[in-house]
């Protein structure tokens, strides 16, 4: 045996404990050599026995919050170093690499619950595998001075560990204690334990606002219907579902865990995952009329202490203001939240970045809100965008996120929300500024949506760069594509996109799309009938006027004059027959508020985004599953148009047949999906497509994709896993198309 091996490791390994874990590996087989942080990752050069061996547990045994993407190593000649070191980093742009906040670790956890360690009952409890991350960074390089930790000098003792290779804390810039850390504290207060008494007010049926990671929650008895009316009350918010913490032993509780939805829950990430609410005691008041309650597991240290102390499920739902932000400073909260909050559970180390919870599901898996865990992760470029040059794709106007891509990685920033919203816009504008800055980049392009009136669009062009605008719903698609690593020269796929609304190419919005095509481009090959949206906006507030429109087509006007004989008709058909604020479109999600409001859901207005289209899935799961057999009909007309005058004759005359509206619910998931699965397939089995990727807000219904992925068999299916089908993906499919573009040229 002789030589040695240097090593280069590609992936998530920086900030994670990486260097340690190599350092303490080494020395365990006895090695010689060093490891170091560079631009491209970890290097390591090694001598001594059964370094095939090391390399294997490079990735093998890698610390917790890594993700090894690739170990390869060239032989080295020359004679082995004295002993393993930790060299200093090389390279301009090493250490610039950030990772997502983590969920406290068992480790942590167990030095909390344990009376005889020194970090007993401590709040921020953190080590190199958890704690908070970019929810604290204020800028980089990643260290302590750059996060909101620097007003905390460290103790001798936390010193100490922080210094040590071998110790768990080393170079974890957040490590502290009871003696150096961060306080609690509880406002008003009583004289007693911050943590008792906010135990003690929850109890009694308070609110309570509590400082989380990336901003403050709302906090009450998930189980006591009258605090959960007095917090619906004071925010004002009717009906769009609270989010709930518990213990994984309270959620089994109160819902179905399948095996990926607890390894979803206990993910470091922490997000909130959707799970089936039947047969749960729990107040209906929390999501009503929604199939599904979101729940995550405590992810703070305070989290664990308030949750060991409450010993019951608790509502987390977001501490903002209707449409905006959530709050993230004390006094803003103290500000903002005094209207809605009792008491308020603070400390003084602050967030220096706003980062909603994640919503994730794992039957399927996918993500509906990508923030808190997930970002600042980068996705690797598809094979074949190697010569990318650095780009900023802004997005849409709904679920607003930005994307940047630069050496081979795109990283899709977090949810920010709407951005008609004014403290939304800012926070976009400020995005824009600070992932520039973190990943040191300076885009050459930038791409944006078709619309001219989005304001991510009117921000791009006015940045002086070179702009690609991007079809909506190509952009999804690519979106896509992009997710699965398909080749950029991996042949035209079909795409079914199924979404809200979109401006499309021929200037009318788009929305129920089959698309043939690739990142560079596409075609359209069906699409749902298009229908007026009367009153423009209105018609995605007021399901009824969806309706309207589709019973008056399909020769059902009477059914319309009986169902909502309370809404302004006489003017709404006026405004479609004259076309006056009533622009066609072919969306997916306004035939979802159709059929919703046809069948009693909602017709009048929605309360929040998605909320028929979200009960309507809830009520098809309610029917017995093989009634999925009997899709309604959409006919296809010659020109790609997918008629739903038919789909709606049937439903009217279930309807009057006294068919179990569930029963009507599945019928139309059933029908859309065969409307849309049946030609894809053809496209498949006829040569023109290699694939079928499913992608659009509609795609985040679980059962429209089951059925779409039941009707389309053995053909290869893209979906989205862990970016979001929504509109929150969008930026990832622009940057990809403005990519193609710009290395095909
Ligand atoms: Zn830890
Ligand atoms: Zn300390």
């Amino acid at each position: 045996m002789s030589g040695g091996r240097r090593i280069r490791v590609r992936g998530q390994v920086q900030g994670v404990g990486f260097r340690p874990f190599v350092w303490q590996l080494a020395r365990a087989r006895g090695l010689c050599g060093d490891v170091l942080n560079d631009p491209e990752g970890v290097l390591v050069r090694a001598w001594g026995p059964d370094l095939e061996g090391f390399c294997a547990a490079l990735d093998a045994e890698a610390p917790p919050l890594a993700r090894v993407d690739a170990v390869d190593w060239e032989a080295l000649e020359g004679p082995a170093p004295e002993g393993f070191v930790i060299a200093p980093s090389q390279g301009a742009g090493a250490e610039t690499r950030v990772t997502p906040d983590a969920a406290t670790c068992p480790a942590c956890l167990a030095e909390i619950a344990d009376p005889a360690d020194r970090r007993a009952g401590h709040a921020f409890a953190n080590c190199t595998h958890c704690g908070p991350r970019f929810t604290i960074l204020r800028g980089l390089p990643y260290d302590r001075a750059q996060t909101t930790m620097a007003a905390f000098v460290m103790c001798d003792v936390c010193r100490a560990e922080y210094d040590d290779p071998a110790d768990r804390r080393f170079h974890a810039q957040p490590v502290c204690c009871p003696d150096c850390g961060p306080r609690l504290w509880i406002e008003p207060s009583g004289g007693g334990a911050p943590v008792d008494e906010a135990v003690a007010r929850l109890r009694a049926g308070q609110v309570l606002a509590i400082k989380g990671l990336g901003g403050f929650h709302l906090a009450c008895d998930a189980r006591n219907g009258t605090a959960i009316a007095l917090l619906r009350a004071r925010k004002r918010r009717p009906a769009k579902p609270f989010a709930l913490m518990g213990t994984l032993t309270t959620i089994r509780a109160h819902a179905a865990v399948t095996d990926a939805a607890a390894a979803l829950l206990r993910d470091p990430a922490a997000p909130i995952v959707l799970l089936d609410k039947a047969g749960t005691p729990l107040p209906e008041a929390l999501a009503p009329g929604q199939g599904t309650l979101g729940w995550m597991l405590p992810h703070t240290p305070l989290h664990h202490l308030l949750l060991a102390a409450f010993d019951g499920p608790l509502v987390m739902t977001s501490g903002n203001l209707s449409g905006e932000p959530q709050v993230i400073g004390n006094d803003a909260a103290r500000d903002k939240l005094a209207p809605f909050a009792d008491a308020f559970v603070m400390h003084d180390r602050d967030i220096a970045r706003r980062l909603d919870d994640s919503v994730e599901r794992a039957d399927p898996p996918m993500v509906l809100r990508r923030a808190r865990g997930r970002v600042p992760g980068t996705l690797p470029l598809p094979p074949g965008f190697g010569a990318a040059p650095q780009i900023t794709a802004y997005g849409g106007q709904m679920k607003a996120a930005i994307c940047l891509v630069k050496n081979g990685q795109a990283l899709l920033g977090h949810h920010l929300g709407e951005l008609d919203d004014a403290l939304t816009w800012d926070a976009f504008l400020a995005a824009d500024r600070d992932y520039a800055d973190l990943f040191d980049q300076a885009p050459a392009l930038v791409a944006c949506d078709l619309h001219p009136e989005y304001r991510a669009t009117r921000h791009a062009q006015s940045r002086g760069l070179p702009v690609v605008e991007v079809q909506h719903h190509h952009a999804h698609l690519a979106a896509c594509l992009a997710e699965n690593l398909w080749p950029l020269d991996g042949g035209r796929v079909a795409g079914i996109i199924l979404d809200g609304t979109g401006l499309g190419a021929d200037g009318t919005l788009w929305g129920g799309e089959l698309l043939l095509g690739d990142y560079r481009g596409f075609e359209r090959r069906g699409f749902l009938r298009p229908m007026p949206l009367i009153g423009g906006d209105m018609a995605a507030r007021e399901p009824w006027r969806n309706a309207l429109v589709q019973l008056d087509h399909a020769g059902l006007g009477a059914v319309a004059d009986a169902l909502f004989a309370g809404s302004p008709l006489d003017i709404a058909r006026r405004a479609a027959s004259q076309g006056l604020n009533a622009p066609l479109s072919s969306s997916a999600g306004r035939l979802f508020d159709a059929v919703a409001a046809v069948l009693g859901i909602c017709p009048d207005r929605q309360s929040h985004e998605g909320e028929t289209a979200m009960r309507l899935e809830a009520l098809a799961g309610r029917a017995a599953p093989d009634e999925a057999r009997h899709a309604y009909t959409l006919q296809t007309l010659n020109d790609g148009c997918r008629e739903t005058s038919g789909l709606f004759r049937e439903i009217v005359s279930d309807l009057r047949d006294g068919v179990d509206p569930a029963v009507i619910a599945l019928r139309f998931h059933a029908g859309l999906a065969q409307a849309f699965a049946a030609p894809a397939a053809r496209l498949v089995e006829a040569g023109q497509a290699r694939a079928i990727a499913l992608s659009g807000g509609c795609f985040q219904n679980a059962l429209l994709l089951r059925l779409v992925q039941r009707a389309l068999g053995d053909i290869p299916v893209l979906t989205h896993r862990t970016t979001p089908a929504n509109d929150g993906g969008l930026a990832l499919g622009q940057a990809l198309v403005a990519a193609a573009r710009a290395v095909s040229d």
